[in-house]
C-alpha cells in the first residue's frame, strides 16, 4: 500500500475519499463550521488537473458555507 492517497499541487490538497472513492481537490472553507469543501473527481488526473489550474490561475481558498452547515443554520433561524 503506498500513502499517496493524499497530497497537495500548490496550496491545494488533493486527496482519495475512502467512502466515495472520488478524488477530490479541496477549494473552498466553510466559513460556519471551519469544514473542508471540496470538488470530488472520478478519476485522480481529472481531480489534479483542476488543482493545477486552480494555481495556475492564482485561486486562493474561497470561504463558503457547506451544505451540512447551512442546514444546521437555518434550523437555528427557525
Ligand atoms: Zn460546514
Amino acid at each position: 500500500m503506498s500513502d499517496q492517497s493524499y497530497y497537495e499541487v500548490g496550496d491545494f490538497p488533493v486527496f482519495c475519499d475512502e467512502e466515495s472513492g472520488k478524488w477530490c481537490v479541496q477549494t473552498a472553507i466553510c466559513r460556519l463550521g471551519g469544514c473542508a469543501i471540496s470538488k470530488a473527481f472520478d478519476t485522480e488526473e481529472e481531480a489534479h488537473m483542476h488543482a493545477t489550474e486552480l494555481g495556475a490561475t492564482n485561486q486562493e481558498f474561497v470561504m463558503s458555507v457547506c451544505e451540512e452547515c447551512y442546514q444546521e443554520y437555518l434550523q437555528d433561524c427557525r
